[in-house]
């Protein structure tokens, strides 16, 4: 294969095309890979709608400024006519979960002002870089022959495992609380049907499971697949997936680490005119380092109050200091309530703060008095955690996170899990019980955090691996390589 430096008058003639899902977990780290893929010098275009690209207009114009040629192109977001209120244009700015199954049939309209505006991009595009959730893409790409690489948003164990179990089909002979071992992986990793994300285990949306087998059946002629995560994390998994799905694959990440300065760290996915973020930081400077907890549950958080009372009281009997993000809590009003009237907020005060809008996570991981994270596993946040080398705590809550609580408890061995049992489907609240009690959230915190050859054992494993995933986007890295290979390929399929 050609190297990369002799290609370069194909280089600057590349155009790369992104075009991620209106989440933030989705998002976030496509503007991130667009970054790094636009500081390779290749031409960089991300599609996407006004009230969304606010989150990263600001760093985008920094990369032009550095150099890289990045811009963004808007298109309008078809809110109104898929039922879903003016100046939502995201999934966690919905103002209730019921019209989460809204947000598909927004993506089902999106087809013609993308298919215009591809149409339109100077020059053509010569790869267009989609989140799997945007299923109209495949025809768009087939029309202009481009090829076209999806995102997923996870990692090569959750592909794996997804592939693994589709074929085997062993989670159907079961009932939903029975443990049954996933087949053909690397680890002994058991789980049980009620932990599976909703392609293995629906839920009762039939509009929701109709779109994930749509996703499904667009995903099988896609170029490839770009996986946030990095070879010395899961290099068995990413071998294996590859073998067994025949599909190109390239592992990238972490690419959170795209955000170097400390402007990038905290203007990440955040919207104008909200919180000022130096008051975090002036605050844990004032604590000793590895001291303070962090506590964050993506950015849709749908715990239930009952649930998030319990976690707060787990905290609260560490008496150890925490930063707590209960950002867009389902039934919002009764955890303020509690939060106040409970005397909760008042108990915990000069030790507890409360995150009630978005939280620089990246930043306020990046700060050395974070001893702890205690996370929902959506694979950003985990990823992120990994990248501040601290040990995580696990409560995973929908989707693949309890695929991810295996990666950290089973595969790195850098956090514990507070022993959740079953996922709560978004939309699906009402029918979730607590699962994690406060002795479970104050144990398990201190079994990263307090004193002992394990706890120790579990610090060292958590700094190793963030040392590896700081190399693996670096110059000479795993990623670097990936990158490297994923723009050779694109030359050579369009050359
Ligand atoms: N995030 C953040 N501040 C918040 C909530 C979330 O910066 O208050 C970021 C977080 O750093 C991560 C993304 O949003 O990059 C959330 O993605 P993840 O996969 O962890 O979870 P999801 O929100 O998709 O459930």
């Amino acid at each position: 294969m050609d190297s990369i430096e002799s290609n370069s008058k194909h280089l600057c003639e590349l155009h790369f095309v992104f075009i991620p899902l209106m989440a933030p977990g989705h998002l976030l780290p496509m503007v991130d890979m667009a970054k790094l893929l636009g500081r390779r010098n290749v031409k960089v275009t991300i599609v996407t709608t006004p009230l969304n690209s606010i989150q990263f207009q600001d760093t985008i114009d920094r990369e032009v400024q550095n150099g890289s040629q990045i811009q963004i192109q808007l298109f309008q977001f078809p809110n109104v006519e898929a039922g879903i209120p003016k100046g939502c244009e995201s999934v966690d700015t919905l103002p209730s979960v019921d019209l989460i199954p809204n947000f598909p049939i927004a993506l089902s309209m999106l087809h013609k002002p993308l298919e215009e505006l591809c149409e339109k991009l100077s020059p053509l595009p010569s790869c267009i870089i989609c989140d799997k959730h945007i299923p109209c893409v495949a025809e768009i790409a087939n029309k202009f022959k481009i090829p076209r690489i999806l995102f997923d948003g996870t990692n090569c164990f959750h592909l794996l495992c997804n592939h693994n179990l589709l074929i085997s089909k062993v989670h159907e002979g079961v009932s939903r609380e029975e443990k049954f071992i996933v087949p053909g992986l690397p680890h002994r990793i058991e789980l049980q049907k009620s932990q599976l994300p909703g392609l293995l285990n629906p839920g009762a949306n039939q509009k929701s499971n109709a779109f994930r087998e749509k996703v499904r059946a667009c995903e099988q002629n896609a170029y490839g697949i770009v996986v946030n995560s990095f070879e010395e994390l899961e290099g068995e998994y990413v071998k294996e997936y590859q073998r067994v799905s025949g599909r190109k694959v390239w592992c990238v990440g972490p690419v959170s680490l795209s955000n170097k300065g400390i402007l990038d760290k905290a203007q990440r996915g955040k919207r104008k005119n909200t919180n000022d973020e130096s008051q975090y930081m002036k605050w844990l400077d004032s604590w000793p380092t590895r001291s303070v907890i962090y506590v964050c549950f993506g950015s849709l958080n749908n715990a239930t109050p009952e649930q998030l009372i319990e976690i707060g009281l787990g905290l609260e009997a560490t008496k150890r200091p925490f930063i707590w993000v209960i950002r867009g809590a389902y039934r919002r009003d009764e955890i303020e309530k509690w939060l106040i009237e409970d005397g909760f907020e008042e108990r915990v005060k000069g030790r507890g703060i409360l995150i009630k809008g978005w939280a620089p996570q990246v930043l306020i991981l990046s700060h050395r008095a974070i001893g702890a994270f205690l996370t929902h596993c959506g694979w950003n946040s985990t990823l992120e955690g990994i990248c501040a080398g601290v040990p995580l705590v696990t409560y995973p809550l929908f989707g693949e996170q309890f695929y991810n609580e295996k990666v950290v408890v089973q595969v790195v061995e850098n956090g514990v899990s507070l022993g959740a049992e079953s996922v709560v489907h978004l939309g699906e609240e009402e029918k979730s019980c607590v699962q994690v009690k406060r002795e479970n959230v104050r144990d398990a915190i201190e079994k990263v955090m307090g004193e002992g050859e394990e706890q120790e054992k579990i610090r060292e494993r958590a700094r190793k691996l963030a040392h590896m995933a700081k190399k693996a986007p670096e110059e000479g890295g795993s990623s670097y390589i990936n990158m490297s290979r994923l723009i050779e390929d694109i030359i050579h399929v369009t050359w």
